[in-house]
C-alpha cells in the first residue's frame, strides 16, 4: 500500500466524460489498495473565463474578490469528481481550500502556502475515503479564500503531498513526461525516465511549462518525488511510466545536458549612454522591481571612454510596453540615455546536472550556434545551466543542433 496524491490538470477535467475517465483512474489505485488524495484543477479555459469576467467588469479589481470568483471553478471539479467515484462505489469527499485548510499568507491573487493542517485530512484518507482536494485555493489570514497565481494547483497537490507524507505525487497532464526538448519541434526527442529537481527547476523557470516552477521548489524542499505523467493514456500511476522527479543522488545514470528547452516569452530592452558611475543599475533596477517587472538575463559592457555605458536585459514580453513606460521615467533624470526593444528573441537553454563536473559544455553549445551561423545576444549560466538570447527565427534550428550536439536524440545510445 502505498499513500498518493494524484493531481489532475484543467485538460484532464476538462468534460463530464474526461471526468469520468479520471474516476476510473482513481478507482483502478484504490483497488489496487493505495490510499488516495486527489487534487484537481478547473475545467480547462474555465479559470481564464473567470479571470476575463474580473478585468471586464473592474480592470483593476479588488484582489480579494478576484480570488472568490476564481477559486469557483475547482470548486465545481471537485464536487463532480467525488460524484463520479460515489457513483463507482468508492467513497469520496470534496474538500475546499479552507476545509482542509490550506492556510495561506496575504497575497491575495498569488498567495503562498504558509500551512497545511493535514491530520484531519490524512486520518479521512487512511480511513479509506478518497479525498477530492480542490486545488489552487487556501484560506488567507483574513479569513478569506485566497489562490495561489495560475498554474497554483500544482503547487497545492506537491503542498498536500508533503502534508500527508505521500510516497508520491502523480501529477497528470496532457503530456506524458518531460521530454529532453519540445517533442514538436525536435521529433526525435526522448521521454525522461528519471529527472532530478533542480534540473526541473530550471527547465520549469526557462519555459518547459510542464510543472508551476514553485511547486517544483517546494517537491525539492520537501522531498515529495513527483512523477509527470499523460490522463490520456490507458494506464495509472503506479505503472510509472512517466517522468519521476527526484533527488540528484538517487539517479545513477547522469547526463552532462539533460534537456534543451526554449522560450518565446522574453523581449529584449538595451540602454544606451547610460553614465559610468556607480549606482546606476540600480537606478534603472529599482522602479523596475516596484513595478514588479521580472528583469532575467542581464548584461553590461565595460564604457570605451570610462564615461558611458550600455546596459541589455531581459523583461517578459507581456511586460514589455510596461517596462517601456517605466524607462520613460528613468530617462528623466538620466538625460541622454538612449532605449531600444525588440521582442523577435527567442531564450535558449540548456540544462543538466553534469555541468557541475564537465568543462566544456558551455563551449560546445557556442560552438554549436556559431556553426549554424547564430549570433548570440545575452548569455547567462548557473551552475546547471547556460542560456543565451538569439533571434527569434532561429529557434528551431537552434533546439534541434544543441539536442544533437548533445547526444539527445533518440537512438542515440539510450532508449
Ligand atoms: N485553474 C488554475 C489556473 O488555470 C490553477 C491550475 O490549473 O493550476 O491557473
Ligand atoms: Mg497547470
Amino acid at each position: 500500500m502505498s499513500l498518493l496524491v494524484l493531481k489532475f490538470g484543467g485538460t484532464s477535467v476538462a468534460t463530464v466524460q474526461a471526468i469520468e475517465n479520471v474516476a476510473d483512474k482513481v478507482t483502478t489505485e484504490i483497488r489496487k489498495g493505495h490510499k488516495v488524495a486527489v487534487v484537481v484543477s478547473a475545467m480547462a479555459g474555465v479559470t481564464n473565463q473567470l479571470v476575463s469576467w474580473c478585468t471586464e467588469i473592474n480592470q483593476i479589481f479588488d484582489p480579494r474578490e478576484y480570488d472568490a470568483v476564481v477559486a469557483s471553478g475547482e470548486q465545481v471539479t471537485s464536487g463532480l469528481l467525488a460524484l463520479a467515484l460515489q457513483k463507482r462505489g468508492v467513497p469520496a469527499r470534496s474538500w475546499q481550500g479552507w476545509q482542509v485548510p490550506v492556510n495561506t499568507d496575504l497575497v491575495h491573487g498569488k498567495a503562498r502556502i504558509e500551512s497545511i493542517e493535514g491530520t484531519k485530512l490524512r486520518d479521512s484518507v487512511l480511513n479509506g475515503d478518497v479525498a477530492v482536494i480542490a486545488g489552487f485555493q487556501g484560506i488567507a489570514p483574513d479569513g478569506r479564500i485566497a489562490t495561489l497565481g495560475r498554474g497554483g494547483s500544482d503547487t497545492s497537490a506537491v503542498a498536500v503531498a508533503a502534508a500527508l507524507r505521500a510516497d508520491r505525487c502523480d501529477i497528470y497532464t496532457d503530456v506524458d513526461g518531460v521530454y529532453t526538448a519540445d517533442p514538436r519541434i525536435v521529433n526525435r526527442a526522448r521521454k525522461q525516465i528519471r529527472i532530478s529537481y533542480e534540473e526541473m527547476l530550471e527547465l520549469a523557470s526557462v519555459g518547459a511549462k510542464v510543472l508551476q516552477t514553485r511547486s517544483v521548489e517546494l517537491a525539492m524542499k520537501e522531498k515529495v518525488p513527483v512523477q509527470v505523467l499523460s490522463s490520456f493514456g490507458g494506464g495509472v500511476g503506479s505503472d510509472l511510466s512517466g517522468t519521476i522527479v527526484i533527488e540528484e543522488d538517487k539517479i545513477l545514470e547522469q547526463e552532462v545536458v539533460s534537456g534543451v528547452a526554449h522560450s518565446r516569452d522574453e523581449a529584449k530592452v538595451t540602454l544606451r549612454n547610460l553614465p559610468d558611475v556607480p549606482g546606476v543599475a540600480a537606478r534603472v533596477f529599482g522602479p523596475l522591481a516596484e513595478a514588479a517587472i521580472n528583469v532575467d538575463m542581464i548584461v553590461q559592457n565595460v564604457s570605451p571612454d570610462f564615461k558611458n555605458t550600455d546596459l541589455t536585459f531581459t523583461v517578459p514580453r507581456a511586460d514589455l510596453s510596461k517596462t517601456l513606460l517605466v524607462l520613460k521615467d528613468v530617462g528623466k533624470e538620466l538625460t541622454g540615455m538612449g532605449v531600444e526593444s525588440s521582442a523577435d528573441v527567442a531564450k535558449i537553454s540548456i540544462v543538466g546536472i553534469g555541468m557541475k563536473s564537465h568543462v566544456g559544455v558551455a563551449q560546445k553549445m557556442f560552438t554549436v550556434l556559431a556553426e549554424k551561423g547564430i549570433n548570440i545576444q545575452v548569455i547567462t549560466t548557473s551552475e546547471i545551466k547556460v542560456s543565451v538570447l538569439i533571434a527569434e527565427e532561429y529557434t528551431e534550428l537552434a533546439v534541434r543542433s544543441l539536442h544533437t550536439a548533445y547526444g539527445l536524440d533518440h537512438g542515440d545510445g539510450k532508449a
